[in-house]
């Protein structure tokens, strides 16, 4: 899929670099991002097998995590690797790995081909090695997002 490239910069270095960017109208679309900011994929969420299945964890997610969060991160964490790259669905510096941006969307730099978000991996799985699997990832998320807001408080 062709994708616009917009300037984004980062907070902890600043450069600046080319980023996907899929605009206001690409509801239930999303980027995805390898781990070292090099490769992108191209995530819809709605009709995935992925998604409907971490959709089952969601009630008992621990309070203050954002529905959404979990499972665009669950996806993510469960897609092919691109390039070699596990993929998440943070923003990352393809100089330092930051997650952190000073600004996105600013001018235009071209396009890119993105290839579609797989899961050929998880897909492959037997059912109940999928729900533990996205059981184990849950806690850490949910660990990740207290030592998270602990910090911050
Ligand atoms: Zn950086």
């Amino acid at each position: 899929m062709n994708i616009r490239l917009f300037e984004a910069r980062c907070a902890a270095c600043r450069a600046s670099f080319a980023k996907p960017e899929l605009g206001d109208f690409a509801y239930g679309s999303f980027i995805f991002t390898g781990v070292s900011g090099t490769v992108h994929a191209y995530f819809e969420a709605i009709e995935n097998p992925v998604w409907k299945r971490a959709e089952g964890f969601v009630p008992t997610l621990t309070n203050g995590i954002q529905r959404g969060d979990f499972l665009l991160a669950a996806c993510a964490h469960f897609a092919d690797p691109v390039g070699g790259q596990r993929l998440t669905a943070d923003h990352v510096c393809p100089k330092c790995r930051s997650h952190e941006l000073a600004s996105w969307a600013g001018q235009r730099m071209g396009e890119a081909e993105i290839p579609e978000a797989s899961f050929r991996t998880f897909l492959s799985l037997a059912e109940a090695d999928r729900l533990r699997e996205i059981a184990e990832f849950k806690s850490g998320f949910e660990a990740q997002q207290c030592a998270a807001s602990d910090a911050s408080e």
